[in-house]
């Protein structure tokens, strides 16, 4: 007879696991749960597992959806242990132990909570309406033909003013996403979409990077993030710092910005004509952890202890951009972990390793994060990484980014394919998916 984590015995003889979320921390546990003693049960509310690192490649024409987006039923064919189910989870009764889905109840002994974040626009509500996220493949796609539609637009627009406001493209946030977005859009006008528009005139179009803080990618070296802002500005993409956006109404932006110029740093508003805004200013934990009822960090983030349990609930564990905990693992100071990747992967291991031990009837493990560092890419031949002790920057990193992201994609084919795109794409100076749908 199994055990659920606080020692009560359940019913039937296995216990059964279930986990919210087929991200990348869902995933891991569900696979590390693989030749566990438990009946796993893994639902999300789409049938696949999307690759998020690459979604600004959708939305800036370089790959199509389903070359970053793979089945979750196909990952897990062989894993004889495992149900999937696509099922939207709308409420956790966490004194009941049950989901309340879109397709009905789901009862479980353990839970894992893995369904990651949502972009955060800070009540800005005109910003939440206009401008586009980059969350989902909708969002890359939507954000994609609303690019490519602009230029079909700024091509028959008589009004020179309108014309440069469908030519003004800006993004907001100055992390890995921000950049790589604002390099990206940069490259797709300049090298391919000048190409398609002889007509139009690109000496004028836009693409402004707006960043609240002082500097670009936190976490990165001030030698790398320098780098980035000197290549960005190569790449024609206007890096403005100590700028806020405070509204968007579809047609113009307006932002706070703060001089930091004279003695005492003064702030004014000011507006930015622009037919696009692009958010990646912000993420917190997806709302369905709101109606948990148990105590949050900052991004609606769940407090959970060293072993990633929430502490009045041990029988469920909260992993990825869904938890909060600091890096000292007491809560002492709460610094949290970033909402990447790894932090996801590698606590989605020690989730289904605690769940075993606990079977095992052994002590849980405490989580400690390991950094492999991070990257960025600023567009062809440009990126830069930090590994650990090492810095690169340039046509190394670019090369290393490459690498770790065909790698890291699930599915031959997709690796493939991405591939193929990628180097097509390098030596013809094209994107293939310029399709308005
Ligand atoms: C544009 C972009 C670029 C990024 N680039 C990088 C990068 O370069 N490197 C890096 O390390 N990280 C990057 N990240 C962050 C990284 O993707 C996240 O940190 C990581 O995905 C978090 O993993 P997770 O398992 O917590 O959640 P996710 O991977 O987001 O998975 C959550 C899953 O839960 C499902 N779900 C959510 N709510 C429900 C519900 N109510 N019911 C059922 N299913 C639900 C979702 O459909 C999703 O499949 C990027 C993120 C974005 C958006």
């Amino acid at each position: 007879m199994g055990q659920t984590l606080d020692g009560t015995a359940v019913g039937i003889g296995v216990p059964r696991v279930v986990i919210i979320g087929a991200g990348f921390g869902g995933l891991r546990a569900a696979r590390a749960l693989a030749n566990a003693p438990v009946n796993v049960m893994l639902l999300d509310r789409t049938n696949y597992h999307l690759f998020q690192p690459l979604l600004y490649q959708v939305a800036t024409a370089g790959l199509s959806p389903d070359e970053i987006a793979y089945p979750v039923r196909a990952i897990f064919r062989k894993q004889k242990n495992l149900e999937f189910r696509m099922t939207e989870v709308q409420q956790v009764d966490l004194a009941g132990r049950r989901l309340l889905t879109n397709t009905g109840e789901i009862p479980y002994d353990t839970l894992i909570l893995a369904a990651g974040g949502e972009t955060n626009y800070f009540g800005l509500d005109s910003v939440a309406r206009n401008s586009f996220g980059l969350k989902s493949l909708a969002d890359a796609t939507r954000l994609r033909n609303h690019i490519l539609r602009m230029f079909e637009l700024a091509a028959q627009e008589s009004s020179p003013e309108k014309c440069l406001a469908m030519r003004t493209f800006v993004i907001a946030g100055g992390g890995p996403t921000g950049v790589e977005c604002a390099g990206a859009i940069s490259e797709l006008i300049r090298l391919v979409l000048a190409k398609d528009y002889p007509r139009l005139n690109f000496d004028d179009v836009r693409v402004i990077l707006l960043e609240g803080t002082g500097r670009l990618l936190p976490g990165m070296p001030d030698r790398l993030a320098n780098a980035t802002v000197e290549k960005l500005k190569q790449k024609h993409v206007e890096v403005r710092f100590g700028a806020q956006v405070t509204g968007f109404d579809g047609t113009q932006v307006t932002l706070k910005v703060q001089d930091a110029g004279g003695a005492v740093p003064d702030s004014r508003n000011e507006t930015l004509p622009a037919c696009t805004l692009i958010w990646a200013a912000g993420v917190r934990a997806v709302q369905l952890v709101d109606s948990l009822g148990v105590k949050q960090g900052s991004q609606g983030r769940v407090l959970v202890n060293s072993c990633l349990q929430i502490p009045e609930h041990p029988e469920v564990f909260v992993i990825g951009d869904a938890a909060f905990l600091s890096t000292n693992g007491d809560g002492s100071k709460p610094v949290p972990l970033p909402m990447v990747a790894p932090v996801a992967m590698q606590q989605a291991a020690v989730a289904a390793e605690n769940i075993q031990r606990h079977l095992a009837g052994k002590p849980l493990k405490d989580f400690v994060y390991k950094d492999p560092g991070s990257l960025a890419t600023i567009g062809r031949n440009a990126a830069v990484a930090r590994l650990g002790r090492w810095e690169f920057k340039g046509f190394i990193a670019w090369v290393l980014w490459l690498v770790v992201h065909i790698l890291q994609l699930i599915g031959f084919r997709n690796r493939l394919v991405v591939m193929i795109n990628w180097v097509w794409d390098y030596l013809f100076y094209d994107r293939a998916v310029r399709l308005i749908e």
